[in-house]
């Protein structure tokens, strides 16, 4: 089979698909209060596109692990059907999602029952007021009931991704890892990136992986895991007394893991784009709306991810921020 393989020798096994840029929380490092135009209806692919275009990713081009997103997945009415479609793929992916957890509470045994392998659930405060300051929006309950939901229905281990932002929750990274430890949820805190739509994030303001450290250290004894097991996976992994429970830290500012990067994106509306902080993308969706065969999607794809750039440049003087903020581009 054919990869999709960079001119720096990495290959893209692992695809990210954003199945709608909306959302139903206003997490403030993500969107501003008021939301943000929504793509239009027309310009979304449809489900059969999306089943389409992925299975061009796994029967050509060596996706073996297919990642729901969004926006907030949980809010696209055919997520069902397109996660019973692609677990029937052959040879078989991993099938995943990212999501807020709000619906998840009704969703997640009909998802474990389409196939789907694991669930990371966004979860940044375990107090009512940060969560309605952070995310302007009153649903911390529906959050955790999600959480508990998925961890019923078999979907583990359950991970929990947690942005730490300064002065409004990073006095909780304590309090979350003991909530996830007494439920065997695996938790990893992610730092700010910049990718917010208003553009307001500055280095100062983000919480580092380091002070993340220091912070758990203080209460827990963490032990490097087994550096082999990590893989080109985002999250460094630290075992909690000794294991075998483990927390993540995943340093995408401070840490970049772009030398391992095995990951792909396709947009809600058909873009690919072969690295989050990347300023251009291929139009799949052109193609496939003006019949393009698998043949030359799956060569325009290829052309998309060989010429991924070496890292994302944040450090770099000349960094720009992409113009899609994170929402649209599918985190
Ligand atoms: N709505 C879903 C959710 O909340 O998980 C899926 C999409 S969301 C964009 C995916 C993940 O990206 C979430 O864990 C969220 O916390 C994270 N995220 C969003 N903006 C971020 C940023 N600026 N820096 C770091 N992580 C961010």
């Amino acid at each position: 089979m054919v990869t999709l393989q960079d001119s720096f020798g990495r290959v893209a096994t692992d695809l990210r698909v954003s199945l709608t840029d909306r959302c139903n929380l206003r997490c403030s490092y993500c969107m501003p209060p008021e939301g943000l135009d929504w793509l239009p209806k027309p310009d979304l692919l449809t489900a059969d596109e999306i089943v389409r275009l992925v299975t061009v990713g796994v029967e050509r081009l060596g996706i073996t692990e297919v990642r729901y997103t969004g926006g907030e997945p949980l809010l696209r009415r055919e997520l069902v059907e397109i996660v019973t479609r692609t677990t029937a793929l052959r040879p078989a992916p991993q099938v995943s999602l990212t999501t807020n957890g709000i619906g998840l509470a009704r969703l997640a045994a009909p998802l474990a029952e389409a196939g789907l392998h694991r669930v990371n659930v966004s979860l940044d405060t375990l107090d009512r007021e940060t969560f309605k300051r952070l995310a302007h929006r009153d649903r911390l309950a529906d959050v955790l009931d999600g959480l508990a939901a998925a961890d019923a229905a078999g979907l583990r281990p359950v991970k929990v991704n947690t942005v730490l932002m300064r002065g409004i929750n990073d006095h909780e990274a304590v309090a979350l890892l003991h909530y996830c430890l007494e439920r065997g949820y695996e938790l990893r805190f992610i730092e700010q990136m910049p990718l917010d739509a208003q553009h307001g994030w500055r280095r100062e303001n983000m919480v580092t992986a380091d002070e993340i450290l220091a912070r758990l250290r203080d209460s827990f004894d963490l032990t490097d895991d087994d550096p082999v097991e990590r893989g080109s996976a985002p999250a460094e992994l630290f075992l909690v007394g000794g294991g075998p429970a483990r927390v993540g830290v995943i340093g995408s500012v401070t840490r970049p893991f772009c030398g391992a990067c095995d990951r792909v994106r396709l947009t809600a509306d058909g873009q690919i784009r072969n690295c989050l902080f990347a300023t251009d993308e291929s139009d799949l969706r052109a193609a496939l709306r003006s019949g393009a065969g698998d043949d030359e999607i799956a060569e325009r794809w290829l052309a998309a991810v060989q010429i991924k750039k070496a890292g994302h440049g944040i450090d770099d003087p000349a960094f720009l921020q992409p113009s899609r903020p994170m929402s649209a581009i599918g985190g």
